[in-house]
């Protein structure tokens, strides 16, 4: 199986699927069709009929349940779905990606072929550790890998393979999705949970084997803006009112023990992260992001208590604050539902990966679909770094994950005939 997966994973990270923020439609870039179309071909080839693709590139299929008519479980497992994102981070370069395979790692630093000054370090790779004898697969330095989320992607056609390959294993219905745009924020914008009809799912869209997912934070986004008045320079005595310093004097107060680069875990954090504007007006957008939900109005309350302090300092700057909801902790939709969870744990345990929990301090699909109605927790793939040069994934790793998959649907049907 070693083999089958380095070569699905070299033929999808070879196809750009870059996303782009900047492109109004969906898929926000033609290009990721090229792999979307891809799959829909190998799944047909595998001789699943029920496949299809629609004008917004999302993949929907389904291997229909093998249980025998008469067998204790017939007809009782619940239809379960893994879905992967097809695109790639707009961050890095995804084309001409030209990896590098290790076999047989042997620990050390790993130098990468075109482009010597990037390295992937083993202090800062801990989890390198791990992988010692394993086949690693690294770009050569001149692109991303695109491991997140072809190795997503990989895992879930060779589990389908593999249970196709094997029809011993005792399966209900298991649907499959493959995503774009997850990148951009917007995989799970146009994802239709009614066609795809599942009980639950998950998202093979994680790091390293044993790390699962069922907690992201709640997210809104909050944007200041400050309108001032612009006149030359030269002859500005009195009459200018310079938007950009009321915002300034805003960053200022922001607390740097709440940020992103000061606190790790469950604590809460405000970022600026984005800056535009001139003289006359100036915006800054800012994240607000906290595991407990509740915690988002108390960022709220701490960012219009700056702007009531810095307002007075600027009394011809008109400041505004404006709120935008995003999504939120998938936890709470998650456990109207436990035994999704129960059995992924149980699923991880089998194939001898000791599960943990870790909670995402940003988004995934996973919450936007637990938000849907589809409950939606995310399982490892193996990967590291993503979004850079450095990314690198552990084939052994990723092995892991194929079989996880492999092991959810017997976990189901076991746990269908006992219920
Ligand atoms: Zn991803």
């Amino acid at each position: 199986m070693k083999q089958e997966i380095i070569d699905r994973l070299l033929r999808y990270v070879k196809i750009d699927t870059q996303s782009d923020p900047e492109s109004n439609s969906t898929p926000s870039t033609l290009k990721q069709f090229d792999l979307a179309n891809m799959l829909v071909n190998e799944l047909k080839g595998m001789g699943i009929s029920q496949v299809s693709i629609d004008d917004k590139c999302y993949v929907y299929a389904s291997l229909p349940s093998n249980i025998p008519v008469g067998h204790s479980a017939y007809g009782k497992v619940p239809a379960i779905g893994f879905v992967a994102h097809v695109d790639t981070s707009p961050d890095t370069s995804g084309a001409n990606v030209n990896p590098q395979i290790i076999e047989n790692y042997t620990g050390g630093d790993i130098v990468l072929p075109a482009d010597n000054n990037i390295i992937i370090k083993m202090d800062e790779n801990k989890s390198l550790q791990r992988c010692i004898g394993h086949t690693i697969i690294t770009t050569d330095g001149t692109t991303l890998l695109g491991s997140d989320d072809k190795s997503g992607v990989t895992a879930i056609m060779t589990a389908i393979k593999s249970l196709i390959d094997n029809p011993q294993i005792l399966h209900g219905d298991i649907r499959i999705g493959f995503t774009p745009d997850e990148e951009i924020g917007r995989g799970a914008n146009y994802f239709n949970v009614e066609k795809f009809n599942a009980s639950y799912a998950y998202t093979i869209d994680g790091e390293m084997p044993g790390e699962i997912n069922k907690e992201t934070v709640s997210a809104n986004a909050c944007i200041v803006r400050a309108y001032g008045r612009d006149i030359h320079p030269g002859y500005a005595k009195d009459i200018m009112v310079n938007s950009i310093r009321a915002i300034a004097d805003i960053i200022a107060l922001m607390p740097r023990d709440m940020a992103p680069e000061t606190t790790e875990g469950y604590e809460p954090y405000i970022h600026p992260h984005k800056i535009s504007g001139s003289v006359d007006k100036t915006e800054l957008q800012i994240l607000f992001r906290d595991f407990k939900t509740e915690g988002l109005d108390k960022q709220k309350e701490i960012m219009e208590s700056i702007v009531a302090k810095v307002q007075p300092q600027h009394p011809k700057t008109k400041i505004e604050l404006e709120i935008v909801e995003y999504y939120r902790n998938m936890l709470n939709d998650l456990e109207k539902q436990p035994n999704g969870l129960d059995y992924l744990w149980e699923a991880c345990q089998r194939v001898g990966v000791e599960p943990f929990w870790s909670p995402i301090r940003g988004g995934t699909d996973g919450s936007r679909l637990s938000a849907m109605g589809l409950p939606t927790p995310n399982i490892y793939t193996g990967g590291q770094n993503f979004h850079s040069k450095t990314e690198w994934v552990s084939i052994d790793f990723l092995e892991k994950s194929v079989a996880t998959i492999i092991e959810l649907a017997k976990v189901w049907t076991e746990q269908s005939i006992k219920n």
